[in-house]
């Protein structure tokens, strides 16, 4: 007998939120691969992992934790020897947080070993890996990524790609994979691009990166993205592109622009940092009011309440400071602490608010609980009035493909409309920016083209761009998508 709850390894809904990293023929290969890592931290603190290949063997170190805490010259990275490096970072914050999930993972298949880490969420993996598990498969992680795994040791065909090439014909949902053989590093990007991936250079040598982020950090420079269902093939005899997959237009995840990628980065030749404070100024177009300071909640909030004080010529002020060393392993407060409101992360800078007209920034309202903590610490400094703006429009669909979003029951604007969410958070108002403002600000003149929408926005519209057979299995989430109308 185990101790594995059966139900739960099987039916559990995989919200991973990651990066992903590779290089190929570098000689510091594991150590430029935890630098980029370390970039694309924002993307998962929950684990970190590194595969690399020294042309006879594979190494591999999978940790919880952060990428500093674990991959230091001394500590791991001089047993990752080898010019070829996968790697991965990863939060997730549903079940089993527990090490078998950590990614890269790994096995020896019939070609040779096969390393493979993922960014993306799959929507089909319950489904595929129930018929694996009859046909005899044998699971060692509840992620979905080993369904990709599992896909390609089964594959009929004859070499490593053919078979990997095999196991995405099946597959559903959103990928940006790094994957490491013993004479490839693969990057692959599912049909619509939804998840990142861009194609770097570092002296000579190919890397591949979620965000050009991370190769800032090690001086890389920026190749191209890969396109939506391309797959690039390195190896030492240079770059093959291959894209396998029936044409379709790109539908990149918009929540890249508004909360997940670093604001240094590039998506789709636009800054982040840039569209943030576009975002800004449109939400300040569309709905300002009478105040005597912006404030953003910070850091996510930063650039959009720029954008907006510049556009509505109110004062810009740091009403708000964030302490950056709240790590994972700080005590939780016992209830009693908490109750005496200890500020673990954000505290009120009291001098910039007191007595005045805030307006208040955020990227987004997922269950409310950030803007209520919040808009109570301003008053408590003293404000006289709080307006709340979010430079996005109101999240009312739950996401599928990476992003952890909970479900729709939990998402406060799924369940009540303006006026009672703006009384719930206790603001004086409340504005989001439209979906139309959203296009705008990155550039799409007449806004969002329901017929053709150029990003994959189904947080704001319910236009999910794949099918969710793992949800339509289970329940009928998409026809209740179809029903509600954005605010
Ligand atoms: P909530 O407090 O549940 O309303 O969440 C909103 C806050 O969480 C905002 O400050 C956002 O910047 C941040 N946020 C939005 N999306 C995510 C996400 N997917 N993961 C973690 N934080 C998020």
């Amino acid at each position: 007998m185990n101790n594995i709850n059966i139900e739960k390894f099987n039916y559990e809904r995989p919200r991973d939120e990651c990066g992903v990293f590779g290089v190929y023929g570098h000689p510091d290969a594991a150590a430029i691969v935890a630098l980029g890592l370390h970039a694309l931290q924002h993307r998962g603190q929950e684990s970190a992992g590194i595969v690399s290949f020294d042309g006879n063997q594979f190494h591999a170190e999978r940790h919880m934790g952060l990428v500093s805490e674990h991959f230091t010259k001394t500590k791991l990275l001089d047993r990752l020897i080898g010019p070829a490096a996968v790697g991965h970072v990863r939060y997730s914050t549903a079940g089993d947080t527990v090490l078998r999930n950590v990614q890269p993972l790994f096995a020896d298949l019939a070609g040779g070993g096969f390393a493979i880490a993922h960014n993306g969420n799959l929507t089909n993996a319950l489904s595929l890996r129930n018929e694996l598990v009859k046909h005899g498969s044998i699971f060692q992680s509840t992620s979905d990524t080993e369904t990709i795994l599992q896909l390609v040791a089964r594959s009929k065909r004859s070499d490593t790609l053919s078979r990997f090439i095999d196991a995405l014909f099946q597959i559903e949902g959103a990928y940006a994979l790094v994957v490491l053989t013993n004479k490839k590093l693969i990057g692959a990007r599912d049909p619509l691009g939804i998840r990142p991936l861009v194609l770097g250079k570092l002296d000579g040598h190919y890397i591949l990166a979620s965000e050009t982020c991370a190769f800032d950090i090690i001086g890389a420079t920026f190749v191209r993205e890969i396109d939506n269902g391309e797959i690039v093939i390195i190896t030492e005899d240079g770059l093959k592109s291959v894209k396998p997959f029936p044409p379709l237009g790109s539908r990149p995840c918009i929540f890249e622009y508004i909360y997940f990628s670093r604001p240094d980065s590039i998506i789709g030749g636009l800054s982040v940092y840039e569209c943030r404070k576009k975002f800004g100024a449109q939400l300040a177009n569309e709905s300002n009011i009478s105040a005597d300071v912006v404030v953003p909640i910070p850091d996510s909030g930063v650039p959009a309440a720029i954008g907006y004080a510049e556009q509505s010529n109110i004062p810009f002020e740091f009403g708000i400071i964030r302490n950056h060393y709240v790590g994972r392993t700080f005590i939780e407060p016992s209830d009693q602490i908490r109750n005496l409101g200890v500020k673990l992360k954000h505290n009120a800078n009291a001098l910039l608010v007191k007595g005045k007209r805030v307006i208040l920034i955020d990227d987004s309202i997922v269950r409310g609980t950030t803007s209520v903590k919040i808009i109570q610490m301003i008053r408590d400094a003293g404000a006289k009035e709080v307006h709340m703006r979010i430079s996005a429009p109101p999240i009312i669909h739950p996401d599928f493909y990476g992003i952890d979003t909970p479900n729709q029951n939990q998402l406060l604007a799924a369940n009540h409309n303006l006026e009672k969410m703006c009384e719930y958070i206790g603001a004086d108002s409340l504005a989001f920016l439209s979906i139309d403002g959203l296009y705008k600000a990155m550039g799409h003149k007449k806004g969002r083209d329901s017929r053709n929408p150029f990003y994959t926005d189904h947080c704001f519209t319910g236009d999910y761009p794949t099918q969710l057979r793992d949800q339509e299995s289970k329940t009928n989430v998409r026809q209740l998508s179809l029903l509600s109308e954005p605010l």
